[in-house]
């Protein structure tokens, strides 16, 4: 973690030997959220504590459907955010979870360091690195060991994700190629199909439609994600389309706070999202000033 942190602050003077202005790693206000998530000790212990809360909570579904109890659905109920149905064993559900892909399964190294130097994010070039197959990205720390615990079980990992169906297939290679499929019998080349267990963006961003059809005829025991929206629209939109102001999420959050690290896992991303988008820096940072020296 120390090495790669230094390879970032030494790779940005290999690379471009001349300088004609101030570093612009130094001056950009993203550093720190990236340097947290690939580089921090930190992040890796919260993501692996996360991880094992979904794999206890997952087990315990299962236990639950063996036992022919009913478990409550990680879904919720088309227009209302606040219900889960039930699915039972009876049902005959395929028990599955959903997982988003970046920064909840792969962590973009390569991208955000392009990003950083080169004056941020743009569709271009974060389309170029999904095309690509998202050389030298990484597994969030926990996931790979998550991922051998579902297909053990028979649980199927369904990966939902806004990038492009047009670039489903490189997203497929870059799954198989960077996270390491350990479980005997798993083949992730047969098992990860775009359209059913690989769910890509067409055109509307709204995961909800995509939430629907993984749900049909499965039983969905988690989700995992690092934005709100990986969870529920109505954490970003409202029903007129509106974006949701930063409180009305917070509230929003506290009313289905059963799910969180019982069937919803939030992974942490202080780099990009949602989240950055209405925060009034005067009303979110507190006012305060040492006291002036005594003469
Ligand atoms: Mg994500």
């Amino acid at each position: 973690l120390l090495a790669l942190t230094l390879t970032i602050g030494l790779g940005a003077c290999s690379t471009t030997p001349v300088r004609t202005g101030p570093d612009p790693l130094s001056r950009n206000p993203a550093l720190l959220a990236n340097l947290y998530v690939f580089g921090s000790a930190e992040y890796a212990v919260v993501t692996r504590t996360l991880y094992g809360d979904a794999t206890t909570a997952v087990r315990a579904r299962m236990e639950a459907l063996r036992r022919n109890q009913p478990v409550r659905q990680a879904v919720h109920a088309a227009g209302d955010t606040t219900a889960f149905p039930a699915c039972t064993p009876r049902q005959r559900q395929r028990p599955a979870v959903i997982l988003d892909i970046d920064e909840t399964v792969l962590l973009n190294i390569g991208y955000q360091g392009f990003a950083l130097r080169n004056g941020g994010y743009s569709p271009a070039t974060w389309s170029a690195w999904e095309a690509a197959g998202s050389p030298n990205a990484r597994p969030v720390p926990g996931v790979e060991a998550f991922l051998a615990s579902l297909i053990q079980q028979g649980v199927e990992p369904i990966f939902l994700s806004n990038r492009s169906v047009a670039n489903a297939e490189p997203t497929k290679a870059a799954l198989i190629e960077i996270l390491s499929w350990t479980q005997a019998g798993y083949q992730p080349a047969e098992r990860i199909i775009p359209g059913q267990t690989l769910l890509l963006r067409a055109d509307d961003r709204d995961k909800t439609a995509r939430r629907v059809q993984a749900a049909t005829e499965r039983c969905i025991l988690a989700v995992v994600g690092d934005q709100l929206g990986d969870f529920s629209q109505s954490f970003d939109s409202d029903s007129t389309g509106a974006a949701v102001a930063p409180d009305a999420r917070a509230s929003l959050t506290e009313r289905v706070s059963g799910q969180w690290g019982q069937a919803w896992f939030l992974l942490p991303n202080p780099g990009y999202g949602h989240w950055t988008e209405g925060l009034n820096p005067d009303r979110v940072l507190g006012s305060w000033a040492p006291p002036k020296p005594q003469p």
